[in-house]
């Protein structure tokens, strides 16, 4: 399957002397989920965009391929991020196949294993700071000005303009909109980018109704839903661990042009549902990822309108649970080892 911007070219800024960079990102499954849809009832289907199933294994892969073919184009000496993780790993893998150099900086001790190890094995120069994700970004916007680098940031528009691509293949997926569609929201982009997908069906005439958009922020990293930034935002979903979204104005926007909401999730919300997905509907995303289902399950017990009998929810599930293993295995015991004989291994397995 070719890449997005190969797919949607009509559709996104780039002509025939873009140069591609491109590792086939997109074209991620929609993948039902029946224990979900008995949870909601009354024959509504519930599909989860698996995101984590693209090249580096989250939704940046979108914005990335088109920010970095973009930086090709014009005179590029570099690509530069601030990153929870996966914002950093995207850019180290694109500006390898592109050839360029690329800076990235963290908060350290913060960013998940798998997304560390991603930026190194691709050759970024990795610069963790004594600071959080909202302090890196602000270092990283002066110094690409002053340096003459390019941020990939979702500041940089192509982030945005490639992330809507996700909108228009879920509903070539379904062949209509879904009603409803949750989210994790961290800095914003995201939420900004698939409402953006979606409007842009509408406007072309490819959809006759848009669905409606729930952003599921944690509670301890809930600038949007307090109406004020967080100084010192904290949840173990480190990818939306933001206290000032960049993309503030386009996640109220994409929330009231919809008939949306905006929520907070608990961490203990967040990791029910991770755990749920994993043991129930065999799909394995990360923490973050996990925040739009607790979103969906939080609502359906407060008694809100999710969707009509019979209506389709979308959940975004942003990146692959492999990213953070630690987390993955926080909790759980790892079996001594029994000898090797099938008596032990009968008794063990409690036959
Ligand atoms: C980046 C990221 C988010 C947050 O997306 P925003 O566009 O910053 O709101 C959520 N989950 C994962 C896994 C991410 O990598």
């Amino acid at each position: 399957m070719a890449g997005l911007i190969e797919r949607y070219r009509d559709r996104l800024p780039v002509d025939l002397e873009t140069p591609v960079i491109s590792l086939e990102e997109g074209s991620t499954p929609l993948i039902p989920a029946p224990a979900l849809s008995k949870i909601l009832g009354e024959e509504r289907s519930v599909f989860l965009k698996f995101e984590g199933l693209n090249p580096t294994c989250s939704f940046k892969d979108r914005g990335m391929t088109l920010a970095v073919s973009k930086a090709m184009e014009s005179e590029c000496r570099g690509v530069i991020c601030a990153s929870t993780g996966n914002t950093s790993a995207a850019a180290a893998a694109y500006a390898a196949r592109a050839g360029v150099p690329c800076y990235v900086v963290l908060p350290a001790g913060k960013v998940a294993a798998g997304k560390l190890a991603q930026a190194l094995v691709h050759g970024a120069k990795v610069i963790p700071i004594e600071g959080n994700f909202d302090q890196a970004l602000q270092l990283v916007v002066e110094i690409a000005e002053k340096e003459g680098i390019t941020l990939v940031n979702s500041l940089n528009p192509y982030r945005i303009e490639g992330q809507k691509t996700v909108a228009f293949e879920i509903v070539d997926a379904l062949g209509a909109a879904p009603n409803t569609h949750f989210l994790p929201v961290g800095n914003a982009g995201n939420i900004t980018a698939t409402w953006r997908g979606y409007r842009q069906y509408h406007e072309e005439g490819v959809i006759h109704s848009a669905p409606r958009m729930f952003g599921c922020q944690a509670a301890g990293a809930a600038p949007i839903v307090h109406g004020k930034p967080i100084e010192n935002p904290e949840t173990i979903a480190t990818a939306i661990r933001i206290g000032n979204p960049a993309s503030w104005q386009g996640a109220t926007t994409a929330i009231k042009e919809s008939e949306g909401e905006i929520s907070a999730v608990s961490d203990e919300q967040i990791l029910e549902a991770y755990a749920h997905l994993a043991a129930k509907e065999g799909v394995f995303c990360e923490p973050a990822s996990a925040a739009s289902v607790a979103g969906l399950l939080a609502r359906h017990r407060a008694g809100l309108e999710i969707c009509p009998q019979g209506g389709v929810v979308v959940c975004t599930l942003t990146g692959h649970g492999l990213k953070d293993p630690e987390r993955a295995i926080a909790g759980l015991d790892i079996p001594p080892p029994v000898s090797s004989d099938l008596d032990s291994l009968r008794q063990r397995m409690g036959l």
